[in-house]
């Protein structure tokens, strides 16, 4: 059955080697290949970044710099793309520090046989798989798909250290359903489950895809949107409030109910110098927001 190619980066600076390997992967006969070249660190470390191949195969020695110094570029900036080093020499020095660099493989250049290479990326491939899938089950939250609370608390430090950082500004919402715990009481906690998975759907489909929603809580979401001003993040606010109430949610068989949602506002830099202080602005606000008869955003003030 033919499969679609699985594409390659190839990050070489000797073209003869590049031929080599394109040789290799051609000769390949369980998976098809469809090799993409850089001849330098630049473009190698630029192509890595898109995040559009299912492996690389990377140079040791790149020039003046070194594969080890691009590949832990690429993944402090996130990138997990499967690489396997393709040395000229082997030592143990250079296995061990390849492993530590995030490496799935290394290879030995002239003991390379098709076999060997096609192996070593399928297996790649599936290790691949297999961080991936464990990172999301780390991330993620089980009920809504949402960012959990720990990989929130994480994402925020890193955005609010940038925004301070570079004076962008950053807002972050924190919204709570109002009393969520009639809706339990009243519907079966099942009923409540699907509820929240629907407010996680309403919040996502209203927010830029650059701005983040998280579950932080058993009925408490935080959107935090990237470059927003605080003015633009109260209306994001209002209309989260907004679609929210109007948002029919079927439970069960033939119940259709809507629920209501309370939200606070804060923004960068004027409310909250640490991610702690911009996390209580908005919680304060949250409880104004409740206090004033809740299905209502509150800006931080
Ligand atoms: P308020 O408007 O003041 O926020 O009232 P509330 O009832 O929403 O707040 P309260 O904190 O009293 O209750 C929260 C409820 O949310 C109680 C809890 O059982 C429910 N809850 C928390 N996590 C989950 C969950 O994962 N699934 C379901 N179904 N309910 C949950
Ligand atoms: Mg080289
Ligand atoms: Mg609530
Ligand atoms: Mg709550």
């Amino acid at each position: 059955m033919p499969t679609s190619p699985q594409r390659v980066l190839l990050i070489e600076d000797d073209r003869l080697q590049v031929r080599v390997t394109e040789q290799l992967l051609a000769n390949a006969r369980m998976e098809r290949f469809e090799v993409d070249w850089a001849p330098t660190f630049e473009d190698g470390l630029q192509k890595l970044l898109t995040g559009g191949y299912a492996a690389c195969l990377l140079d040791f020695q790149l020039g003046e710099r070194d594969g080890l110094e691009l590949l832990r570029e690429a993944r402090a900036k996130g990138n997990d793309t499967p690489v396997i080093f393709l040395t000229a020499d082997s030592s143990e020095k250079v296995d061990a520090a390849a492993m530590e660099a995030g490496a799935s493989d290394y290879l030995v250049k002239g003991e390379i046989t098709p076999r060997v290479l096609e192996r070593s990326i399928r297996y790649s491939l599936k290790l691949g798989e297999a961080m991936r899938e464990l990172r999301r089950l780390a991330t993620r939250d089980a009920l809504t798909g949402l960012l959990n609370r720990r990989a929130f608390d994480a994402l925020l430090a890193e955005e609010v250290d940038r925004a301070r950082r570079f004076g962008h500004p950053l807002a972050l919402i924190i919204l709570d359903l109002d009393h969520f715990k009639i809706v339990n009481d009243t519907y079966g906690h099942p009923s409540g489950d699907a509820v929240l998975a629907t407010a996680a759907r309403v919040l996502e489909s209203e927010v830029r895809t650059i701005d983040r929603v998280a579950r932080i809580g058993g009925e408490e979401f935080a959107v935090l949107l990237m470059e927003t001003e605080a003015k633009d993040a109260f209306f994001v606010a209002r209309r989260l409030v907004d679609v929210m109430r109007g948002k029919p949610m079927t439970i069960g068989k033939n119940t259709t109910i809507t629920v209501t949602i309370s939200a606070g506002v804060a923004a960068l830099p004027r409310y909250g110098e640490s991610e702690a202080a911009f996390l209580a602005e908005a919680d304060k606000a949250l409880y104004t927001a409740k206090n004033g008869g809740r299905d209502r955003a509150v800006l931080a003030s």
